[in-house]
């Protein structure tokens, strides 16, 4: 996305690279394993797949995840192989034979699933007469990809199916790794030992980010972090380690002096009684504020929360701003919005959802400032 992008825009998105830096060295320091690889799905988590590939790479991060076969192709053009290095890029959903050639065309490592996705692969590499590389990612409690037990047995019965396919990961995804007190976690922390046993060669991926930091016993080879690097919190009962990356201003649009009984917004889910200030702020729910903070949401304003009233609209919001003093709730002054004094996960809980879909549900119309704060850059 250019930079002049939404360059008139009233609410402004800066994404501090800095930061991503900074979480991800502090994963980095905390893992125990070979090495912690990123997720950067849905571009990545909404702050922009370029310029956080770009800075995970420039920190020493070589393995990369993507949900999607359209997200790998992107991503290895940001990526692209130079001499001595071919940064790793593994795509979640798989491959199916259609695809097959897509794959090997932008060396793109799929994630194998079932036996379905391995019968294709290995059909790619006896047409390309070379080794093809790839994961192979083991069900142990999702139910969601990964091969079922069923699958499991039939592979090992008879192995000749991964003929011509290049082994290089085998992994699982934890169920409830960011409640360190699920029992769950240890089940299928024991169920991946024993199946990642049956593969030697391969190297073993166990914890997403919330996983890193439930100790050694998940750390396994390869990590794929992806909400904490982008300043989320991974285990969200426990104060946040992560450094802020993302934050979103808006400016006051309209002040609207009420002095009489009145209400507020799309059907007067919203009453005033007495005197009251309300402000009206350029964000709305194409904006990715969701609409369920109808009444339920905050901001912050002169360092103070200040309370959503009335309904989201589609381009808009109205905060009730009584409580501060009127040249600090003016037209043109600044409201935190996201980060800042306004935890993302506080809000997302206020909304019903998790940091996860708040982030990756951001808008397009935010005019986006890339920044760096351990340098005081503009990274533009
Ligand atoms: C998205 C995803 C991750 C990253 O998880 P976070 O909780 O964001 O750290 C890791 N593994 C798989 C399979 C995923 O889909």
């Amino acid at each position: 996305m250019s930079a002049h992008r939404n360059a008139h825009a009233n609410a402004t998105l800066t994404v501090d690279l800095g930061a991503l830096a900074s979480n991800y060295r502090f994963l980095v320091d905390r893992f125990s394993g070979r090495h912690v690889g990123a997720a950067v799905k849905a571009d990545a988590y909404g702050i922009g797949i370029e310029r956080a590939a770009q800075t995970l790479h420039a920190e020493g991060c070589q393995i990369f995840f993507v949900a999607s076969l359209d997200e790998g192709v992107e991503l290895r053009e940001i990526l692209a192989p130079s001499p001595g290095e071919v940064p790793e890029i593994y795509v979640f959903e798989g491959v199916e034979a259609a695809h097959s050639a897509v794959f090997s065309q932008h060396d793109l490592r799929p994630v194998l699933n079932h036996l379905g996705q391995i019968e294709a692969w290995a059909a790619q590499a006896a047409r390309t007469s070379r080794p093809l590389a790839a994961a192979l990612h083991i069900d142990t409690g999702m139910s969601r990809l990964g091969l079922p037990p069923q699958e499991l047995e039939i592979l090992m019965a008879e192995p000749e199916r991964l003929s011509g396919i290049e082994l290089k990961l085998v992994m699982t995804h934890l169920i409830s790794a960011d409640q360190p007190d699920d029992p769950r976690n240890e089940l299928q922390r024991q169920k991946f030992a024993d199946v990642r046993a049956l593969f030697p060669d391969a190297e073993a991926s166990l914890a997403n980010g919330a996983g890193i930091l439930l100790g050694p016993a998940y750390h396994a080879d390869v990590a794929r972090a992806g909400l904490a690097l982008y300043g989320g919190n991974p285990i969200p009962a426990e104060p946040n380690q992560m450094s802020e990356v993302i934050q979103i201003k808006a400016k006051i649009a309209q002040v609207r002096e009420i002095d009489s009984p009145q209400t507020v917004g799309y059907g007067a889910t919203h009453r005033v009684t007495g005197p009251a200030r309300i402000a009206t702020v350029s964000v709305g729910y194409a904006d990715g504020y969701p609409r369920s903070l109808g009444n339920h949401g905050f901001a912050v304003l002169d360092g103070k929360k200040v309370p959503v009233v009335g309904r989201v609209s589609m381009d808009l919001i109205t905060l009730d701003v009584s409580e501060i003093a009127p040249d600090r709730a003016a037209v043109g002054c600044e409201v935190e919005i996201l980060g800042g004094g306004v935890s993302p996960v506080e809000l997302a809980a206020a909304a019903g959802t998790v940091d996860y879909e708040l982030l990756t549900r951001l808008g397009r119309r935010y005019q986006r400032r890339y920044i760096d704060a351990r340098t005081a850059e503009e990274v533009n």
